[in-house]
């Protein structure tokens, strides 16, 4: 191309993008994680409320991460939305999100669901699933005794970098301190029944096939056997009983999903309006029941056979911004006691 039409063209690119700023109140990029059944319900309502059309762009977590930082200053997202709070973390660090001051956000979403730049907009519980037959619910009433001499050769889980149990990881060195962890993962590496292998629902299921006595499981996994009409899947139910751990110490660990806008977001005004709607009642009941979950918005309520099975429980209130700038150590610490 010559030098004078590259030029024109430059400028017509930017002479486009100023217009589609300008035009900020008509469409919004969204980036997410997330995908269920219920979502079309939850970006609809908001067209209908707002105008704004959505367009979306949809992949796994840290694919969408890669693709935003290399847009960088060119990215087209507007809102990123992902599940857990090591991975906000990690999009936070990386500098891609913007700071957002909302009153709505404020007044709806808990002050230890949210950070200055990403809000949590649903919560999951990381549970504790023992095998009814070999397993009494006292002996796996905490995540500290999933490291007890007594579970030798009993405990299954997924592999120690994976997010979630990197997050359990950082409210275990926030409430006991990094050494305690770090004797806490030896031990939970020594009681090992298997290698760690597979997904949260397969730990649950060697639970129920009596290949492991006790496994961690996030709740939503659970949930979602319990809600399932399968044989198979009621089977797996019939076998296995869930623990809500530390209900007498610091609560059970919270994990969350949630997002925020972007530096570079085309369409801020949009933005904002959107991550406000996400904390709406109506989408608050979309967001979280999509994948069993719970809103973050106290007074909303779902409507979930599971959930409402499984009942309340008391829940760390653990600050979520702290949590996530600890999982690095909690890899650390994991590296060395050879959870991986
Ligand atoms: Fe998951």
């Amino acid at each position: 191309m010559k030098r004078k039409a590259l030029v024109t063209s430059l400028l017509l690119g930017l002479g486009l993008t100023g217009l589609q700023a300008h035009a900020a109140d008509t469409e919004l990029n969204l980036y997410t994680a997330r995908h269920y059944q219920t979502d079309e319900a939850l970006y609809n309502n908001f067209t209908k409320q707002t105008g704004i059309k959505i367009n979306r762009i949809e992949a796994k977590e840290d694919e969408l991460l890669e693709r935003i930082k290399n847009e960088g200053a060119n990215s087209p997202a507007d809102v990123f939305i992902t599940v857990d709070a090591s991975r906000l973390a990690k999009a936070d660090e990386a500098g891609v999100f913007a700071p957002v001051k909302s009153k709505v956000l404020e007044q709806r979403i808990p002050a230890h669901l949210r950070t200055d730049t990403w809000f949590s907009f649903s919560t999951r519980a990381r549970v504790i699933v023992y095998n009814k037959e070999t397993i009494k619910p006292e002996q796996v009433a905490t995540y500290e005794s999933l490291a007890a001499p007594a579970l030798k050769g009993k405990v299954c889980t997924r592999t120690g970098s994976h997010p979630y149990n990197l997050s359990l990881g950082a409210a275990l060195i926030k409430h006991n301190g990094a050494e305690a962890t770090e004797k806490w993962a030896r031990g939970v590496v020594e009681n090992f029944a298997r290698a760690p292998k597979g997904g949260d629902t397969d730990q649950i299921k060697a639970v129920a096939a009596g290949e492991c006595g006790v496994a961690i499981a996030n709740s939503y996994y659970v949930a979602r056997l319990m809600n399932s009409d399968k044989p198979a899947d009621k089977e797996v139910v019939s076998k296995f009983g869930v623990v809500w751990p530390n209900q007498s110490s610091w609560g059970t660990h919270i994990n969350v999903s949630g997002g925020g806008m972007l530096k570079h977001a085309p369409h801020k005004e949009a933005a904002v309006k959107f991550l406000e709607y996400l904390a709406s009642d109506e989408a608050q009941a979309y967001f979280a029941n999509g994948n069993n979950e719970w809103p973050v918005v106290p007074s909303v309520k779902v409507k979930n056979p599971a959930l409402q099975t499984l009942g309340e429980f008391k829940a760390d209130t653990l600050p979520i911004g702290d949590l996530a700038k600890t999982v690095a150590e909690a890899q650390r610490i994991y590296d060395r006691a050879g959870y991986r």
